[in-house]
């Protein structure tokens, strides 16, 4: 089916938190004039509010497609990138293939070395809105124009636990627990108390059956990530996250070979040309595609190429609006290679006040919703924090 596109617009998506993203601030951490503040835990920006980036396009029939992508820093960045470059591209042209229309955009800039970052966040925003209107024009699911979907509920972890002391993120566990959560992740960029000492009690209070993970934040040297791995085998971690720099490909994958925990990483790779590359230095246990980067095109790239080489995909998820997040349940109900889906229950909550859907999430999993496309509609809540941006 052929969709001209008449309009893209972009909108800042502003939400407010109590407590920032990973718990408290912790010691020497103080937030600045725009309203970041830097972890010293892994020298990493973030927001004191939960903010993403929102694009609506619309087709010469009136139709409406919602796609969304990162917007946690310098959002006006991926906005201008929307707005300047690719949505006079792609209004007044013919879309019928939402893979080959990533390709055509993804040209545009690839000679110039935009193959990630905020370029990618941008064509992963219009990549989800263009899904969402081929699946309204069809009156169907995204995840059935897909492929047929092998999953009827998205199994997940509950991710974060953040709280300012050890005992009180293991309480926090402990209390999701109790309400039928057995998959859990701690970010060790504040274990303010050890890495060790939080995985050591978490195991102990979780009892052996719990999966418990640990997101590392690319925080370490390989020698001292192959020591830490060598102290937490014992309590038996589901996987270890990014334990390496980002750009330290051979470390990762040589890492990952001699590692007796499994490793996993990828929720900041953009595309399957970069998995293509890393893979070239060996596979890893887990892939971690983020939807807010990869849109739904690279995501299923990503995926396919996960499974041709028996690695399980263990999508990502991060703070935004709960539009990318619909997105990536989408794709992630067709993938027989599915783990389990990160479940940032902070954002999430939030995310389904601001929305007209029934995706929810429950002990089980997540439960996908039931309406064409997305199957989710900005709603009063998500307008009074969106803010056009022309
Ligand atoms: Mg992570």
């Amino acid at each position: 089916m052929t969709m001209r596109i008449s309009a893209v617009e972009t909108f800042i998506v502003t939400v407010p938190r109590d407590t920032p993203y990973l718990g408290p601030l912790g010691p020497g951490e103080h937030v600045n004039a725009r309203g970041y503040l830097v972890r010293q835990g892994n020298g990493t920006i973030y927001p004191t509010v939960d903010r993403s980036v929102a694009v609506r396009v619309t087709a010469a029939d009136g139709s409406i497609g919602w796609g969304e992508t990162y917007g946690i820093c310098a959002p006006r960045a991926t906005c201008e990138i929307i707005n300047d470059l690719l949505a006079p591209v792609l209004t007044g042209s013919e879309v019928d293939d939402v893979p080959a229309t990533w390709d055509r955009l993804y040209d545009l800039m690839r000679v110039r070395g935009c193959w990630a970052g905020f370029h990618g966040d941008a064509l992963a925003a219009i990549d989800i809105a263009l899904w969402d209107l081929a699946g309204k024009a069809k009156g169907r699911p995204v995840r059935e124009l897909i492929g047929p979907a092998v999953h009827s509920v998205i199994p997940s972890y509950l991710s974060g636990l953040p709280a300012a002391t050890l005992a009180e993120r293991v309480d926090l566990a402990l209390n999701w627990q109790a309400r039928g959560i057995t998959a859990f992740k701690f970010a060790a960029v504040v274990s303010h108390e050890g890495i060790v000492e939080e995985m050591a009690a978490l195991r102990s209070a979780l009892g052996p059956d719990a999966d418990i993970l640990i997101d590392l934040h690319w925080k370490f040297e390989p020698a001292e990530a192959r020591a830490l791995i060598a102290r937490l085998e014992p309590y038996r971690p589901g996987f270890v996250e990014a334990p390496l720099k980002p750009e330290d490909m051979s470390g990762l994958a040589s890492l990952a070979a001699a590692s007796p925990v499994p490793v996993a990483a990828g929720e900041e790779w953009y595309t399957s040309y970069e998995f293509a590359n890393r893979l070239a230095f060996g596979p890893i246990a887990f892939v971690q595609p983020e939807m807010g980067h990869t849109g739904i095109t690279q995501f299923l790239r990503i995926a396919e190429m996960a499974a041709q080489h028996g690695i399980a995909v263990a999508p990502h998820a991060t703070i935004g609006a709960g539009i990318f997040l619909a997105a990536s349940l989408q794709a992630s109900a067709t993938l027989p290679g599915l783990w389990k889906h990160e479940w940032q229950h902070s954002v999430f909550e939030r995310n389904l006040k601001g929305l007209e859907t029934d995706m929810g999430h429950g002990p089980e999993g997540y439960r996908l919703p039931s309406g064409p496309g997305l199957g989710v509609e900005p709603g009063h809540a998500f307008w009074a924090a969106a803010e056009a941006v022309a």
